[in-house]
């Protein structure tokens, strides 16, 4: 067996494991008792579903969703729930750990939640997908709630399976409750700038590290890897402020202009899911894609994609993860090793859950904030956010992975506590 297979064998891509593993360092690092690790390790309550919907030709299909609420201690239980075929229990287990720390990092009053359905919504109507939404809406309604656990979007889901699911809630609680979830239509309570703040969050990371590392953003070279919510955004933004984008990619494949894309054209042209490639003959690989040269990488798909086998490979001296979980621990490894300037994705991506809270706030108040108001405040939190871990990171020596679980199982470690729950 070469050295390079017996390396893919043993990497973490569990991503429930190697989120343990990193919280019990943090912990470690910051002195608190295994008693604590035992009640973090794993999310307070998990819900699974079987789900039957009617389907278009008369059928039936029973699907199987779950709600994971990892920690309560701050407050509610906050977090998107995902459509997509790869849902498993533990990757929620997980996703809803990393929404505590999100939170934490932010330092929003709430802990983690998160829910999934396992489906292919690019093989749905729209008629099926809101039979879907509403039946998993009933099948929670007793362990969510505006002061329980709120959702929102997260892969494949929208603001119009934001509405149909608060408009189910609503019918079921007998009175309206836009505070149920986050993520809505603005004419049902949404919030400015919701859309576009998980990118601009991304966008806000992008120039506070390209500061540290003395990176001229007006004309550095940029890749995103999805096209999704997330990298269209992104993308239009990192164009608007004059990088150069000069490589973006679909589940299908990538395309690669060393002189820059036409984003414009891009954005107009792709489907509801983030498809581009189809558009074009001449396409490159997604592995491909990761290892161009470029200044800033940003990876915005799926997990998993910077390993052990490709970590040495990456040319950029910034790598930014909008997506969960995009990068393993050992290539975090080397990644830090060689001097990259890793920003994790639980400092990252915290601006969509920022934006959801103020929302909810929103909501709660039922007083309305015009967008620039949004975006004032979206930036304080993030560039705090962002100075905070670079800082503990640098303080204590550690990886900004470490630093950020640090700072984001704080606020948690501290409430729990004070409850007396450990
Ligand atoms: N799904 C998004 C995330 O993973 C947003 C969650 C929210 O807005 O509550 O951060």
């Amino acid at each position: 067996m070469s050295a390079v297979v017996k390396n893919v064998q043993e990497e973490s891509l569990n991503l429930f494991t190697s989120t343990q593993i990193v919280i019990k360092e943090a912990l470690e690092k910051l002195g608190y008792s295994d008693e604590l690790f035992e009640l973090l390790k794993e999310p307070l309550r998990m819900m699974t579903v079987r789900i039957p919907v009617r389907m278009d030709d008369g059928s039936t299909t029973v699907f199987t969703g779950y709600r994971a609420q990892h920690n309560d201690s701050v407050g509610p239980t906050k977090g998107g729930i995902r459509f997509h075929p790869e849902v498993d229990e533990e990757e929620v287990k997980a996703l809803s750990m990393w929404m505590s720390l999100k939170c934490g990092i932010a330092d929003l009053p709430y802990g983690g939640g998160k829910g999934g359905i396992i489906c292919d919504p690019r093989k749905m109507s729209l008629n099926e997908l809101e039979r879907l939404s509403r039946g998993y809406v009933r099948a929670i309604s007793q362990i969510v709630g505006p002061s329980k656990d709120i959702p929102a979007p997260d892969v494949y889901t929208n603001s119009q399976i934001m509405a149909w699911m608060m408009d189910e809630y609503s019918r079921l609680r007998e009175f309206d409750s836009p505070g149920f979830i986050t993520g809505k239509p603005l004419v049902l309570g949404g919030s400015h700038g919701r859309e576009k703040a998980t990118a601009l969050g991304v966008t806000i990371c992008i120039e506070e590290a390209a500061a540290k590392k003395a990176i001229q953003l007006k004309g550095a070279r940029v890749v995103i890897q999805g096209f999704g919510n997330a990298g269209s955004f992104l993308a239009k933004f990192m164009h608007d402020a004059g990088a150069k984008v000069i490589g973006v990619s679909d589940a299908y494949g990538a395309l690669y202009d060393p002189a820059g894309l036409d984003i414009d054209y891009l954005l107009d042209r792709r489907d509801s899911f983030g498809t581009i490639t189809t558009l074009f003959e001449h396409t490159i690989s997604n592995e491909q894609l990761l290892e161009l040269d470029c200044e800033i990488l940003v990876p915005a798909a799926i997990s998993n994609q910077i390993t052990a086998q490709n970590a040495h490979n990456i040319k950029a001296s910034i790598v930014v993860e909008a997506a969960n979980g995009p990068t393993t621990l050992e290539a975090t490894k080397v990644l830090t090793e060689r001097g990259v300037l890793l920003v994790p994705d639980v400092l990252a991506s915290a601006g969509g859950v920022t934006v959801s809270y103020f929302e909810w706030v929103q909501n709660n108040q039922g007083y309305y904030w015009p967008e620039k108001e949004v975006i004032e405040k979206l930036n304080k939190v993030i560039v705090e956010s962002f100075n905070q871990v670079y800082r503990v990171s640098q303080d204590r020596d550690v990886n900004m992975r470490l630093a950020a679980y640090m700072v984001g199982v704080r606020k948690m470690a501290e409430a729990s506590q004070f409850r007396g729950w450990i």
